[in-house]
């Protein structure tokens, strides 16, 4: 018997559940990815992590006897060709939530009930995969994160499963060469792969402890940036949540809570699969104003409100942004500047490495009051959030060398230092809002 392990967002061989399967199941297993130009295309950042990734995947498979085949173009059309030349039963593919991806999901069980091939998807991408728990009175998901997190938390989690001693593949199989390295477009941008998102993971642990109480303080980078291995399966998401878990105390609990907001959009998505293009509640959206040229400022990190620029910076700098600055810079060109949210999700997804589609669309819909937040009115005040997240201006200075020479918390608000100093700045004022009572910021 022989299987192929299709592998997508899952780019792991511990604790994946289709790799196990199909080696516990047939003698003969070829591992496959196939690269899809449509995808890469998206982002040069996440083309060159996932690279890195599959190098690394194809490496550890080698040690276990086995190799990673890969192919490029159409992955139904290149996985059915390969199952047929191997004469495989079956197919095996951790599910995802996407609607690209389910409509993949819908093509290839078509093609392979037509070659009469097995199709078996396997969880894998989230903690408890959606659908896992479910809200009283007959819903399909939930549309609020609390009384989500309570049944995802309360709930019996699947066992963790071992990764295979071996992997035999079929004789005469043609492998196929990784291409060249794409580009990438981020300088300092993570390496991919499952060696270093596990050694991270380990370091992670260590450090966790404080995670409670420094998560929101930008300068300190008190976060796992796990987030990138997560998106690629680099790292299973239910390991690191049992590793967490396993350590127990404020901080571990805060980072688990965290894993439990992922999870939570992957629920949103897959029964709102539209969540990229259109707004979950209906009410909040709309009214966005068209302005091109602020949204360039925003872009490019100029808009004159250091925290903002800060933010904007770090994400093409290093394909990652702390989380309490995409709150902010989010917030800014939605409710500051009035910008329609899909420009925003568009820009994040072009270089966020961890960039997906429920996480980007779902945290953006909650911040433009479009989402699952409770409180769609809420407003982020970005003076009022730096000073509070970024005290010392230690963040901004770190990313906005022109206000390098502002000591202290004064680098929030180059607009109030003296004429002199000001002028002697090569930085912009602040983008005005286009609500009459943003006046804190006016220079
Ligand atoms: P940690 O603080 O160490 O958290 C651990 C893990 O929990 C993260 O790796 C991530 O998988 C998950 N997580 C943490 N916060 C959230 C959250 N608010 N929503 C969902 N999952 C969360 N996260 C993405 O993975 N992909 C995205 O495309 C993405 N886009 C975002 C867009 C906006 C506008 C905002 C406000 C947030 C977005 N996030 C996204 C969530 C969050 O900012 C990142 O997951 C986090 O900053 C990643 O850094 P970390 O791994 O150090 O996180």
């Amino acid at each position: 018997r022989t299987a192929v392990v299709l592998f997508t967002r899952d780019l792991r061989v511990h604790d994946n559940p289709a790799l196990a399967a199909a080696c516990a199941n047939a003698e003969q297993v070829v591992p496959m990815f196939v690269l899809d130009p449509g995808l890469q295309r998206l982002s040069a950042n996440r083309a060159l992590f996932l690279h890195q990734s599959l190098r690394d995947l194809r490496e550890t498979l080698r040690t276990l006897g086995g190799d990673l085949v890969v192919r490029t173009g159409d992955p139904v059309a290149e996985v059915i060709k390969v199952a047929s030349e191997v004469g495989a039963e079956g197919i095996a593919l951790t599910a995802d939530v996407s609607g690209y991806a389910r409509r993949r999901e819908q093509r290839l069980e078509q093609e392979c009930q037509q070659h009469r091939i097995s199709l078996r998807l396997f969880p894998g991408t989230s903690v408890v995969p959606p659908g896992g728990v479910r809200p009283g009175g007959g819903g399909e998901q939930y549309r609020v994160f609390s009384p989500y997190y309570r049944a995802w938390s309360a709930a019996k989690w699947r066992d963790e499963v071992a990764t295979p001693a071996r992997i035999v593949l079929p004789p005469e199989l043609i492998i196929g060469e990784l291409p060249e390295p794409p580009p990438g477009e981020s300088p300092a941008a993570a390496p991919g792969g499952e060696t270093e998102g596990r050694r991270r993971l380990t370091t992670w642990l260590e450090h966790v402890g404080p995670y409670d109480d420094l998560h929101d303080d930008m300068a300190a980078d008190g976060t796992s940036r796990l987030s990138a291995y997560l998106r690629f399966g680099c790292v299973s998401p239910l390991t690191v949540a049992n590793a967490a878990r396993a350590l127990d105390g404020p901080g571990p609990d805060a980072f688990v809570r965290q894993l439990g907001w992922r999870d939570f959009y992957y629920q949103v998505t897959a029964g709102f699969p539209a969540i990229s293009t259109q707004a979950y509640r209906k009410s909040g959206d709309g009214e966005w104003r068209d302005d091109p040229e602020a949204l360039l400022h925003w872009q490019e990190g100029t808009t004159g409100v250091p925290v903002v620029d800060a933010g904007m910076r770090q994400l093409r700098a290093e394909g990652w942004m702390h989380n309490r600055a995409r709150l902010i810079t989010a917030a800014f060109l939605t409710k500051h500047l009035g910008l329609d949210w899909r420009e925003g999700v568009r820009w994040f997804f072009r270089w966020l490495i961890d960039g997906d589609v429920a996480n980007n669309s779902g945290n953006w819909q909650w911040v433009a009051g479009t989402g699952n937040d409770t409180k769609p009115y809420r407003r982020f005040n970005p003076i009022r959030q730096a000073e509070r997240f970024d005290p010392d201006g230690v963040y901004v200075r770190r990313y906005v060398p022109e206000l390098i020479s502002i000591p202290g918390r004064a680098v929030h608000q180059p607009w109030r230092l003296p004429d002199t100093v000001r002028s002697g700045l090569d930085y912009p004022g602040p983008l005005e809002s286009h609500r009459d009572e943003a006046v804190w910021l006016r220079p």
